[in-house]
């Protein structure tokens, strides 16, 4: 896939459907991906913050989340085609691992948070396969879940940390597992929690 350069952040030239094909292509080839979707506040702290951009530069796939981005694309005169939300994505991710039975691992949120979303996922996505998941406020040198995500063999890894967290977690650990496409979703959790 091209890439669209917008103040130093490398965005992915796609549509959410070939995006979303990219990352099944990832899965059925068993090959890791860190994906990271940028709003424009990431956008900005990547810029005030050079350890942040570092951890973006890290991803595999940045993808234009939000209008503000695709904007300021077409300002640039290099457009993108359109935005690639990360909740939308998300769910767009869920229901291909529905269509095709692939494993699951959710990390992230508040306990509570986390099992009123896996309820809702079960509901609406009733052939995924849920294999872990775990709350978003533990010990990051207790490498305990790390081992436990990579026993569960989970296809894709939504990490609802927050940002910076999720993105420094993923690239901190992404070296330590064999498969697995690894995406930051923000606040996704607490919208399906609803
Ligand atoms: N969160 C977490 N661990 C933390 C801090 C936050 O799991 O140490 C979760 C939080 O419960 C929420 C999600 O990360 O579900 C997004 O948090 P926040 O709204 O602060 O981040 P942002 O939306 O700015 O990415």
């Amino acid at each position: 896939l091209k890439h669209v350069d917008i103040l130093g952040v490398p965005f992915v030239h796609t549509t959410r459907s070939q995006f979303v094909e990219q990352l099944e292509n990832h899965i059925n080839a068993e090959k890791k991906a860190f994906v990271v979707t940028a709003n424009p506040e990431i956008v900005i702290k990547a810029n005030e913050e050079p350890e942040y951009m570092e951890l973006v530069k890290k991803a595999d796939y940045v993808t234009a989340d939000g209008i503000g981005i695709v904007k300021a694309a077409q300002l640039l005169n290099t457009p993108l085609p359109e935005r690639v939300a990360g909740y939308d994505t998300m769910r767009d991710l869920l229901q291909l691992a529905n269509n095709n039975k692939f494993r699951i691992y959710l990390l992230g949120a508040q306990q509570e948070t986390l099992d009123k979303a896996i309820t809702e996922i079960k509901r609406e996505y009733p052939s995924t396969d849920i294999v872990g998941s775990h709350n978003g406020f533990f010990d990051w040198s207790n490498n305990e879940i790390q081992k436990e995500i990579k026993n569960a063999q989970p296809d894709l890894i939504f990490v609802a940390l927050g940002v910076p967290r999720q993105e420094k977690w993923i690239s901190q650990n992404l070296d330590y597992f064999d498969k697995g496409v690894f995406m930051g979703v923000g606040g996704s959790f607490d919208v399906i929690a609803g």
